[in-house]
C-alpha cells in the first residue's frame, strides 16, 4: 500500500497566484476591470492598446480622477479600495468593482505600472508593482490628469494558462466584445480601442447614441433596424431599457450584450428567455441583436457569486425575465403588424 501524502502549507505567493488566475482566466476579464474601474473614476474617455491579444501587452489610458500619490504604496494589495468603507455598505453599493481585488491579481500575474496624475498634484507618478507590492518609491513624471494602467506579459508565472491561450487574435476577439459592449452601454464615454502601433479598431465619440455606437460596431445592417424598448415596474424596483433588432433583421449567431446594474453580465436564464420568443418570429435557427439595461435593487442581486462576476443570478428572477419577455414581445407585435399593414397598402 502507498503511504499518505505529507500535507504543507503552500506559500503565499502562491496561494495568491491561484486566486488570481480564478478571477483573471483571460486578458478580457483584466481588462474588464479595469475598464470598470476608470469608469469608477469618472472617465470621459478610454483608450485601450494591445499588443499580442493583450496577452503580452494591455494598457487602458482614462481621463478620470486618478490615483492620489500617497495611495499609490497600498493600491494593489489586496482588499484595498476606496469604494467600500464597512460591510454595510455592500448592500448599497452601486460602483463597480468593490472588493479591491482586481489590481491585487492583476499584479500577481503579471508585470504591473501605474502612471497616474489626479487635478491637484503638479506632475504625474510613475509606479510598478509585482505580487501585489509596490516596487520601489513612486517617480514624478510628466503625464495628463488621469490614470494609464499597464498590464505585461500576463501570466508570464503561471504556465499552464499562458499554454491555455494560445491565440492572440482570440483573446483580441475577446477584447473587442468586452470594449465594444461597454461603449455600446456608455455611450456618452469615448472608447478607443487598438493594437500598438496600428490604426484604432474602435473608436467611439465622447457623447455618442447608442444607435450610433452599434453603428460603428456592429455595423448598419444591426443599427438600422433596432427598436428601443424601456419598462418601469415600481413593485420590483425593476427598470428595464436597451435596443433589440425588429424582425427584418437575422443572423445565424446572435448577439445579446447584457448589463445588470451597469456590469456587463451573462444570463444563461434571459438569453434562453429572449432565443425563445424571437424563435416564433424569426426563421429557424435565426438569432437576433439584443442590447440589454437591467437595473435592479442591489440588494436582490449577487453578481460576486462566480469568481469571475460574468454569470450573474438575482431573486426575483422568474417575475423580472417575464417582465424582459412582455417588453420585446409587445415590440416585435407592433412591428410585425406594421409591416403586414405596409405590405397590404
Ligand atoms: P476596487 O475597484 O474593488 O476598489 P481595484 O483593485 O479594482 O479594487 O482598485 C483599487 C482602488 O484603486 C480603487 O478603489 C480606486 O481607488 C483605485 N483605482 C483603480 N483604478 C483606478 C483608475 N483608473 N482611476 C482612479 N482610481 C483607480
Ligand atoms: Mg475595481
Amino acid at each position: 500500500m502507498s503511504e499518505p501524502g505529507i500535507i504543507k502549507r503552500l506559500c503565499e505567493e502562491v496561494v495568491n497566484r491561484i486566486a488570481a488566475g480564478e478571477i483573471i482566466q483571460r486578458p478580457a476579464n483584466a481588462l474588464k476591470e479595469l475598464i470598470e474601474n476608470s469608469l469608477d473614476a469618472k472617465s470621459t474617455n478610454i483608450i485601450v492598446t494591445v499588443k499580442a491579444g493583450g496577452l503580452k501587452y494591455l494598457q487602458i489610458q482614462d481621463n478620470g480622477t486618478g490615483i492620489r500619490k500617497d495611495n499609490l504604496d497600498i493600491v494593489c494589495e489586496r482588499f484595498t479600495t476606496s469604494k467600500l468603507q464597512q460591510y454595510e455598505d455592500l448592500r448599497e453599493i452601486s460602483t463597480y468593482g468593490f472588493r479591491g481585488e482586481a489590481l491585487a491579481s492583476i499584479s500577481h500575474i503579471a508585470h504591473l505600472t501605474i502612471l497616474t496624475k489626479t487635478a491637484a498634484e503638479k506632475c504625474a507618478f510613475k509606479a510598478s508593482y509585482e505580487n501585489g507590492k509596490l516596487k520601489g518609491a513612486p517617480k514624478p513624471c510628466a503625464g495628463n490628469n488621469g490614470t494609464q494602467i499597464t498590464v505585461e506579459d500576463l501570466f508570464y508565472n503561471v504556465i499552464a494558462r499562458k499554454k491555455a491561450l494560445r491565440s492572440p487574435s482570440e483573446e483580441y476577439s475577446h477584447i473587442m466584445e468586452v470594449v465594444g459592449s461597454y461603449a455600446i452601454h456608455n455611450h456618452n464615454i469615448g472608447f478607443t480601442l487598438k493594437k500598438f502601433g496600428e490604426a484604432a479598431d474602435v473608436k467611439t465619440p465622447v457623447k455618442s447614441s447608442v444607435i450610433e455606437n452599434v453603428r460603428i460596431i456592429y455595423g448598419n445592417a444591426i443599427a438600422r433596424e433596432l427598436m428601443e424598448i424601456t419598462l418601469e415596474e415600481e413593485k420590483l424596483k425593476l427598470k428595464i431599457s436597451g435596443y433589440v433588432t425588429n424582425v427584418n433583421y437575422s443572423h445565424k449567431k446572435g448577439t445579446m450584450l447584457l448589463f445588470i446594474n451597469h456590469r456587463l453580465v451573462d444570463s444563461l436564464s434571459i438569453r434562453k428567455a429572449v432565443d425563445s420568443i424571437y424563435s416564433t418570429y424569426l426563421p429557424k435557427n435565426a438569432h437576433s441583436f439584443v442590447y440589454l439595461s437591467i437595473e435592479l435593487d442591489p440588494r436582490n442581486i449577487d453578481v460576486n457569486v462566480h469568481p469571475t462576476k460574468h454569470e450573474v443570478h438575482f431573486l426575483y428572477e422568474e417575475q423580472i425575465i417575464d417582465k424582459i419577455k412582455e417588453c420585446i414581445e409587445a415590440k416585435l407585435l407592433s412591428c410585425n403588424s406594421t409591416r403586414v399593414m405596409y405590405t397590404q397598402a
